[in-house]
């Protein structure tokens, strides 16, 4: 069975940026304003999330990185509003598969923390009382240590720390509300490091994260199907001419600025990206950066088509694309050059 258990960790954990991201999702849950992420070597060696969430009861530790063990779901109506959406209690599990973790934590009715460790699912010891502020601090280290293979795949830990970073700017994007912020503990200056300044303000959010490429002011979307039962709202960099010299750069990194989210949870989503990059290309503009976030009920998103939930597909998916396609060419039609 270990075997299998460690099968199923590496396709949900296929590196270092699927923990981080599995992790803030939890801090998220337990309602945090301050998320920070510190790591070491790409993640390889560390990864550290510390929030200021409601923390986990001491009563609920020992199960904390037991597969199929979540505390999101309280009935059998929570189960089938949820299962879509992979609330079933194994990030945390495939992690500890993987990694040693140790988790910090502290409810507000804790007099103190308590520090446990955990490997394999099972807390390693007894929690021992230690210091630490109200929330959860969860420790990872030594990643994909007992699977050498995929450990020295990652040749570049620069590059897993990018794709960390990114993660987190998604993120703090598209909750500004949250200040998060991201530490790389290698020695030397890290002059990429940052922190979101977490005042709910998303154009200051994007600005401060993402700099200059919008720096033209943004042009915000926001609407309800009720046929269709989804609502969409987000904020696109306001488009430039196709042609034009600074557009031609921006263009390069086009494929990095486009951020999905769907119920709160950052996805890959394709086809939405061709769908908008289209209506820009026959508006004959470019623009540098758009976040889409999309509610719709879970019960009709399948997540499940991919191990890291990283893909979707949902009912009624042609229409809703329409849809979305018809609300860009609206706000497009405002900027016409
Ligand atoms: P899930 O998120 O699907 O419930 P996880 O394996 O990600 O499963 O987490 C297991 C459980 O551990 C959660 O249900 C939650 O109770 C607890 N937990 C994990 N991280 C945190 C956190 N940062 N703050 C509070 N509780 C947490
Ligand atoms: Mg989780």
């Amino acid at each position: 069975e270990d075997v299998v258990n460690k099968i199923a960790a590496g396709e949900v954990i296929v590196r270092p940026m699927n923990a981080v991201k599995e992790l803030i999702e939890n801090s998220l849950d337990a309602g945090a304003t301050e998320i920070t992420v510190s790591v070491k070597n790409g993640g390889l060696d560390l990864i550290q999330i510390q929030d200021n969430g409601h923390g986990i009861e001491l009563g609920d530790l020992p199960i904390a990185c037991q597969r199929f063990t979540t505390s999101k779901l309280k009935t059998i109506e929570d189960l089938k509003q949820m299962h879509t959406f992979g609330f079933r209690g194994e990030a945390l599990a495939s992690i500890s598969c993987v990694a040693n973790v140790t988790i910090v934590t502290k409810t507000a009715d804790d007099k103190c923390a308590y520090r446990a460790k955990f490997y394999e699912g099972k807390m390693i010891d007894k929690p021992v009382p230690s210091a630490g502020l109200s929330g959860t601090t969860i420790t990872v280290e030594n990643l994909f240590f007992n699977c050498t293979s995929r450990r020295s795949s990652f040749r570049y830990p620069k590059e897993e720390a990018q794709k960390i970073a990114d993660i987190l700017v998604k993120y703090a994007i598209q909750y500004p509300s949250v200040s998060f912020a991201f530490r790389r503990l290698d020695g030397g200056r890290n002059t990429n490091d940052f922190r979101s300044p977490g005042k709910g303000d998303q154009h200051e959010t994007i600005r401060s994260l993402l700099g200059t490429k919008t720096s033209s002011g943004f042009l915000n979307f926001e609407f309800t199907d009720n046929r269709l039962k989804f609502s969409s709202n987000g904020c696109m960099a306001a488009p430039v001419a196709a042609f034009s010299s600074t557009s031609l750069k921006a263009n390069q990194d086009k494929h990095k600025n486009f951020f999905f989210f769907i119920n709160g949870r950052n996805v890959e989503f394709p086809r939405l990206k061709q769908t908008l990059e289209m209506v820009l290309a026959s508006n004959d503009l470019h623009s540098s950066f758009t976040i889409v976030s999309l509610q719709i009920d879970p019960a009709r998103v399948d997540v499940n088509v991919h191990p890291t939930k990283s893909i979707v597909h949902f009912l009624e998916e042609e229409a809703i694309m329409e849809r979305i396609e018809q609300e860009f060419l609206k706000l497009l039609s405002g900027v016409r050059t």
